[in-house]
């Protein structure tokens, strides 16, 4: 293979990423919002683009189905990163993965009292990581979207999500009690293809690194 594959999630990070690929000269052949191919093409005869969920794109990599990614530190912890190379933070999709619970709820309280307390959440390895650390008995649950909703029907007492604004949360009467960490996407690198596609990836990457946002 003598091209470069690029494994992209739809939505914000697709549209955040686009100003950085137009930085290296590329530019998609369509946007992945409005096509349903899952394979876009781009300017440059020699650079591809994959469509796939968010979670996946470290999947892709590891195993060199993609040479490239852009993926949210999120996913890339729950990942582990394994065969990953990760140069570059790209200061994008910023966000803050906290814990959240209803606004009636005094989690700071439940947590003194040594309570067990049960967590809802998409990202079980981070979750755990952190509830450990801070001495925290949880059982977790891990759920794979609207995380929010499962406070207010008695599924868990709290979450762990991602937040950016708060208004998902408020407007469910939940409030963040505790920051886990702030997030953004970071570029990954397939550690074989580094070596093998040198001189196809290296001046992508350093455009990206250029083209990166303080
Ligand atoms: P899917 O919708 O396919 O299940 P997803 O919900 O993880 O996947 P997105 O919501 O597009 O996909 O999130 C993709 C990435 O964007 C996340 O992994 C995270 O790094 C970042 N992100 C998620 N929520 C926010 C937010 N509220 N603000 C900024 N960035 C966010
Ligand atoms: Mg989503």
């Amino acid at each position: 293979m003598t091209g470069i594959t690029i494994a992209l999630s739809k939505g914000r990070i697709f549209d955040e990423t686009l100003p950085l690929l137009a930085a290296a000269g590329i530019v998609p052949a369509e946007n992945p919002e409005h096509s349903r191919k899952l394979i876009i093409g781009s300017n440059r005869p020699e650079v591809r683009l994959v469509v796939v969920r968010a979670s996946d794109v470290p999947t892709y990599v590891q195993y060199g189905a993609a040479d490239l990614g852009i993926a949210g530190k999120d996913v890339l912890l729950e990942h582990g990163g394994a065969g990953l190379y990760q140069p570059l933070d790209l200061n994008i999709a910023r966000c803050r993965m906290c814990v959240a619970a209803p606004t009636g709820f005094d989690y700071a309280f439940a947590v003194r009292r040594g309570a067990r307390l049960r967590i809802a959440t998409k990202y079980v390895a981070t979750a755990r990581a952190h509830f450990a650390t801070k001495g925290v008995h949880v059982d977790l649950i891990k759920l794979y979207g609207s995380m929010e909703l499962a406070p207010l029907v008695g599924l868990a007492d709290a979450i762990v999500d991602l937040v950016s604004s708060g208004g998902t949360l408020k407007a469910n009467n939940l409030a963040e009690v505790e920051e886990i960490m702030s997030i953004s996407s970071r570029l990954i690198v397939n550690q074989a293809a580094l070596k093998v596609k040198r001189d196809l990836l290296q001046p992508v990457i350093e455009s990206f690194a250029r083209a990166v946002k303080p």
